[in-house]
């Protein structure tokens, strides 16, 4: 089984990248990629464990680009751990995000709940490619006890629109998906059903998006059904995944081998990636 949709503990998910393999591992998966958002930092952690396991690990990374003040996220995968014009381009994402969490807790504490800006940002420097974003700050908002879950203060607080809410300064999703092609790697437009942005996809198409992502815990049926019309009329590359966050983190369904992605979209997948 296939899954190239994974995170670990260095963004948002909550496990470390070798156990995280040894649990895909244990799922029954074969070829997994561990997509963190804006840091590699995982990679060598998970291809050694994944070595280890004898399963196939593809280098993996999930971009934040920025379209309207919305958030586009587009994966990258990679033949190699080598993608030199990648990792400055993700300091640059990392130092915005860091921008826009001291300016978050500042709202916040306008708006009567304060939080220790230096212990939310001690998370980031424990790791020194770490990511930071949002969730950090809503587990400190939980921890101060101001909301129950971490939804409850995207809902009211830090989501879109919301009165903590700071936009990104971010790259466009063509620049994105430019930057991956350059970096030798392929694109994938992540999770489409959950942007509820299909009139973008064209443009992206002829700004040479080469994949979608069809299948994902948050794609019912018709959903997938649509995609994989889309990706057919077009001749796009099909990935998916999980998109597992850790069994206890509260994203979409947490159990590993549900959501995977069908041998013949990987074989072509592969041989284009490789063919990059
Ligand atoms: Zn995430
Ligand atoms: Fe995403
Ligand atoms: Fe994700």
């Amino acid at each position: 089984m296939i899954d190239l949709h994974l995170h670990t503990n260095v963004s948002d998910g909550c496990d470390e990248p070798g156990a995280l393999v040894r649990a895909c591992r244990a799922a029954g998966l074969s070829v997994i990629s561990v997509t963190d958002h804006d840091t590699t930092a995982g990679w060598d952690e998970a291809a050694a464990a994944a070595a280890v396991a004898g399963i196939e690990f593809i280098p993996g990374v999930e971009i934040t680009a920025v379209l309207d003040d919305r958030d586009v996220h587009v994966l990258g995968y990679f033949p190699s751990r080598r993608a030199p014009l990648l990792e400055d381009f993700l300091e640059d994402q990392r130092a915005d995000r860091i921008r826009r969490v001291r300016e978050m807790v500042g709202r916040l504490a306008a708006l009567g709940m304060p939080l220790d800006l230096a212990s939310v940002l001690q998370d980031a420097a424990s790791h020194p490619r770490r990511t930071l974003g949002r969730p950090q700050i809503a587990d400190a908002m939980i921890a101060r006890g101001y909301v129950a879950h971490r939804n409850d203060a995207f809902d009211a607080y830090l989501g879109h629109g919301r009165p903590a809410f700071v936009a990104r300064r971010g790259a466009t999703p063509e620049e994105v998906i430019d930057l991956i092609t350059a970096s030798g790697g392929l694109a994938s437009l992540a999770h489409p059903g959950l942007l509820d942005l299909d009139e973008i996809i064209p443009a992206l198409i002829v700004a040479g998006l080469p994949a979608i992502e069809v299948f994902h815990p948050e794609h019912d049926p018709e959903t997938v059904w649509r995609y994989r019309r889309l990706t057919a009329a077009s001749r796009l590359i099909v990935t998916g995944g999980s998109d597992f966050h850790g069994a206890t983190s509260g994203h979409h369904d947490c159990t590993l081998g549900r959501i995977v992605l069908p041998r013949e979209d990987f074989e072509a997948f592969r041989d284009r990636l490789f063919a990059c």
